[in-house]
């Protein structure tokens, strides 16, 4: 199967904090790799600005080492990195100061055409980058701004952080990124529910029994940790990646695939979701090895309370979901890296095989990683004479299997969203009031457990999680899948 390449128009893309961890690991690489697919075009032009003083051969050094380590399987003939080099340039920029705004205005004089700008910084930057792009005149009707997570840590930050955007910027032109809409099997979830006349019929509480997200890691917070311990799994992931992932399965059907209609369709699933009650909510932190730091080594505080691991009971309340629980959890250090929804169905109204063919369900699980794929369990005859057993199997569509190689090959979440960035599709990042509504509902568990006495339970490194946990969905009759690869 061949895919099909349209190229974006010219455009300038500055990118704030250019020298950084994210720039280097992420957006640099995700560059070349449209460039070399013949997406991003001869005539863009990208600029890193940021703090450290260097000119522009510096920064392509910089660049060419992004892409050596990060970016070396990408598919392109040997000159075209020196190429895609020669689009890029460097300012030595202060946020919050006057240092190098002119030398950026000068550099991206007054072409007419789509200029975005990057904000790979920390969010403390955001208000002070959005003034001085105004103040120096800077933005025009095709200027878009990417923000990067987290937005805000609490309802009170998000606001502000909207309010700083919104003094600057029109929303069309804000875009939250949150990387998990990126990934081509959580836009697959979109296409399955709306693409296909089989599941959306049985797509509610008449016919699922629940449904579970999980978002498992196997690595501990390593080298983060400073960051880690000020957020916890309750910020770092439910809040965002986790609510993105729950919206998109539970939402009605947009009216079209538009950023207005998808995005309003998200908002009404997170304001459809009641208060977790403090017995539906479990967290943890898990525990060293002989081996491997527990989660208090690595941070450095022996007092912290932060959650490197949560799972919690949702629900829904509207007429689609009424009765059909959503069971979330994610964490860090667990058995393996492997993140899944899925969609498990209740079980057939009456058995003609009796007592003896056993309990079977049909469980659709929608794989993000590893080998992002979708597979469908279904109960077949096993085969053989002796009667009629029963057995399930999966119908599974891995994405390579099923559209040949070059499906294997699946870009990058950040490469499909910069380039949206650049048509100015909004559809895969989040809203302003989106955000906002996802803090709304993530506030009153945090705050909870600032009360005295609320511990996060300890877990074992390369387990599941805390037993609480398991008994969370034991307690319903229900249990978690397993993690594995
Ligand atoms: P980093 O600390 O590695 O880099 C920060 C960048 O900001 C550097 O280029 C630095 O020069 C620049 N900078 C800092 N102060 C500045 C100032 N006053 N003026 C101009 N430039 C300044 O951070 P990072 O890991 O690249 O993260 C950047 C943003 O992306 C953060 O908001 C982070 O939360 C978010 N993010 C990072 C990752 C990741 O994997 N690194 C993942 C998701 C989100």
């Amino acid at each position: 199967m061949v895919s099909r390449v349209i190229p974006v128009q010219p455009f300038d893309l500055v990118v704030f904090g250019g020298t950084g961890d994210l720039a280097r690991r992420k957006i640099l690489p995700a560059l070349f790799r449209r460039y070399c697919a013949g997406q991003m075009g001869d005539a863009a032009r990208v600029i890193g600005a940021a703090r450290a003083e260097m000119d522009d051969t510096a920064y392509r050094d910089f660049v060419r080492g992004a892409i050596t380590e990060f970016g070396a399987d990408t598919a392109c003939a040997p000159d075209q990195l020196e190429a895609f080099l020669g689009q890029i340039g460097y300012v030595t920029l202060d946020a919050q100061g006057a240092q190098g705004w002119d030398a950026l205005k000068a550099r991206l004089g007054d072409a007419d055409r789509i200029r975005a700008f990057y904000f790979s910084v920390g969010p403390g930057l955001f208000a002070d980058l959005a003034a001085r792009i105004e103040t120096h005149g800077l933005a025009g009707p095709d200027t878009r701004v990417v923000v990067e997570k987290p937005f805000g840590r609490d309802l009170a930050s998000a606001r502000s952080l909207n309010a700083d955007l919104a003094k600057h910027f029109d929303e069309t032109q804000i875009y939250r990124i949150d990387h998990y809409l990126g990934k081509e099997t959580v836009q697959n979830l979109m296409a399955i529910r709306f693409g296909n006349m089989l599941f959306e019929p049985l797509w509610n509480s008449q016919y699922v029994d629940h449904i579970q997200i999980t978002v498992a890691e196997s690595g501990g917070v390593g080298s983060r940790g400073d960051y880690y311990d000020k957020a916890g799994a309750m910020r770092d992931m439910m809040q965002n990646h986790i609510m993105q992932l729950l919206c998109l399965t539970a939402m009605e059907p947009p009216a079209k695939y538009d950023p207005h209609a998808v995005r309003d369709e998200k908002l009404k699933v997170i304001r459809a979701l009641g208060p977790v009650e403090p017995g539906d909510v479990v967290r943890g932190q898990y525990e060293g090895t002989d081996s491997l730091p527990g989660y208090l080594e690595e941070v450095g505080d022996d007092s912290s309370r932060t959650e490197s691991f949560v799972a919690l009971k949702a629900r829904i309340g509207n007429w689609r979901w009424a009765g059909t629980p959503f069971y979330l959890r994610t964490g860090k250090r667990l058995r393996a890296r492997a993140s899944e929804i899925a969609v498990v169905f209740k079980d057939a109204p009456h058995s003609i095989f009796g007592a003896d063919a056993g309990r079977h369900r049909n469980i659709l699980t929608i794989r993000l990683q590893p080998n992002e794929g979708i597979e469908m369990g279904v109960t077949i005859k096993e085969p053989g004479p002796g009667g009629m057993r029963l057995v399930d199997v999966p119908l599974d569509m891995t994405f390579s299997e099923a559209l040949g190689p070059e499906a294997g090959d699946i870009p990058d979440a950040y490469e499909r969203l910069i380039m949206d960035v650049i048509r100015g599709d909004q559809t895969l990042f989040m809203r302003g009031d989106e955000v906002e509504a996802a803090w709304e509902w993530t506030d009153p568990i945090i705050e909870a457990w600032d009360a005295p006495g609320a511990e996060p339970c300890p877990y074992a490194t390369g387990s599941s999680g805390p037993d609480d946990a398991l008994a969370l969905m034991h307690r319903d009759g229900r249990r978690w899948r397993e993690i594995r690869i």
